[in-house]
């Protein structure tokens, strides 16, 4: 049995017009979502989905129900089936409905025990912010426009200039070395005749903590405060909880607005996401120091995201990165806009978190509204570096080199009015015919090894 508790999760996280507009084309029409209906055949639309009271009505044949019974009826699965498939979309962990095996209740067990330290851990480190100690961390934060109140609601945190701090609360709270190790929290080493010797992995940093979308922090990610030459940010490893190409920074903050708006910002770090949501921007999240993965995609997908503007700095590497997490949108057919913070005329930083600084919410939003579509944004850097900008009059060299750079974008794009679109868009922009541009491409389509990267 599943709980009644997880459905109920499951029925409240679950974004009807996302995940039945990925089956059936729906428009908004007044307070519901209409469509052709899947389970008769007609030329109207009849099908309604109700987003608020999360249910689907066809008034041509009166099939009706919740999310649960839409997929029951449209794939003819079981009802746990359906829960289970809806949960995993929406990171909700389930367990098996069979009596767990010894191993399995050992890997929940341990799984517990790893959140239990992960929340100690933090919360540790949100006393040191806010305690006597914390105040050069809390000077920090200043300084880089972070607000108390902004601080508190990204439960941020600060780890001493020590070794043994975090080792010794978390101890004093009877949890073993062993599972702060596990959590990440904690590092060890084996000194010769003595055995192993634990360490705080974390020392002179403000402490950012990863939640999962359910507001569990699994993982962390940390900022030096010290001036010696080391890592200005560290992640925590990976552990049985935390994978980081599972997680968003963010997204227990953003997830409501993202629901309720379909939109989110992806922008790349910590610093970003605080000052945007602080700007009022409250759908920003990042991925934590990654390319955005398959997994974050589904993530935001499942959090009701149909549209996710990419916003990157102007320069080089903002570029590298947008094109980066093109292929994984692409393929997973997520409507995506690249918006770039522009480079400013005097200390050429162009972070999200600095044009906030500097022009405030309505320079931001300028940015915003100067967003492209992905492909075409794909489109305009190959023009850019590989033939002078100049797309049509472009020498036909040059011609070919943009189309090689495109090529594994417009490969990536599923099959059907996608790919065509995108195709169609290539070809205007370098004044070429479509015919032997499909022809390039299907040669492309059969030596391109799967998976590799542009
Ligand atoms: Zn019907």
């Amino acid at each position: 049995m599943i709980s009644p508790d997880i459905i109920e999760e499951v029925k409240r996280l679950a974004d009807p017009v996302v995940l039945i507009g990925a089956r059936v084309r729906l428009w908004k029409s007044g307070i519901a979502y209409a469509g052709s209906c899947p389970f008769h055949e007609e030329r109207q639309a009849s099908f309604r989905v109700y987003p608020k009271d999360k249910h689907f009505v066809c008034y041509g044949c009166g099939a009706s129900g919740d999310i649960f019974q839409f997929f029951q009826r449209a794939d003819g699965k079981a009802f746990p089936t359906v829960v289970r498939e809806l949960a995993a979309s929406l990171g909700i962990v389930i367990p098996p409905e069979r009596p767990a095996t010894a191993q399995e209740q050992r890997e929940r067990g341990e799984r517990a025990s790893l959140l239990a330290a992960c929340e100690a851990a933090m919360s540790h480190w949100q006393r040191n912010l806010w305690g006597s100690e914390g105040e050069k961390a809390r000077e920090y934060l200043a300084e880089r426009r972070v607000t108390d109140e902004a601080a508190r609601a990204f439960r941020l945190g600060f780890a001493r200039p020590d070794w043994h701090d975090l080792e010794r609360a978390l101890g004093a709270a009877k949890i073993a070395h062993a599972v702060q190790h596990a959590a990440g929290v904690i590092t060890s080493r084996e000194v010769p005749g003595k055995g192993v010797r634990y360490h705080d992995r974390f020392r002179d940093r403000v402490v950012f903590p990863i939640e999962d979308i359910q507001g569990r922090v699994t993982g962390f990610g940390a900022r030096t405060l010290g001036a010696e030459p080391e890592a200005k940010y560290l992640n925590g490893p990976e552990t049985p909880l935390f994978k980081k190409s599972r997680v968003l920074f963010g997204l227990r903050q953003a997830r409501d607005v993202i629901r309720s708006t379909g939109r989110a910002l992806l922008v790349e770090g910590y610093f970003d996401v605080i000052a945007l949501h602080q700007a009022g921007f409250t759908s920003a999240v990042a991925a934590c120091g990654t390319t955005l993965s398959r997994e974050q995609v589904e993530q935001l997908a499942g959090a009701g995201c149909m549209e996710l503007v990419l916003l990157f700095d102007g320069d080089e590497g903002g570029a590298l990165a947008a094109a980066r997490a093109a292929r994984v949108l692409l393929q997973a057919n997520l409507s995506a806009t690249v918006a770039r913070v522009p480079t400013s005329s005097h200390g050429g930083q162009s972070d999200p978190d600095v044009l906030v600084a500097r022009s405030g919410r309505r320079g931001m939003e300028e940015v915003l509204a100067a967003a492209k579509p992905l492909t075409e944004f794909l489109i305009d850097d190959a023009v850019q570096r590989h033939a002078d900008g100049i797309g049509v009059q472009a020498p036909v060299e040059h011609k070919l080199a943009v189309l090689r750079a495109v090529m594994p974008f417009v490969l990536a794009t599923p099959d059907g009015l996608p790919r065509a679109t995108f195709e169609r868009a290539v070809a205007r922009r370098l004044g070429i015919d479509i015919g032997p541009l499909r022809q390039e491409l299907q040669r492309a389509a059969r030596t391109e090894r799967p998976g590799s990267h542009p």
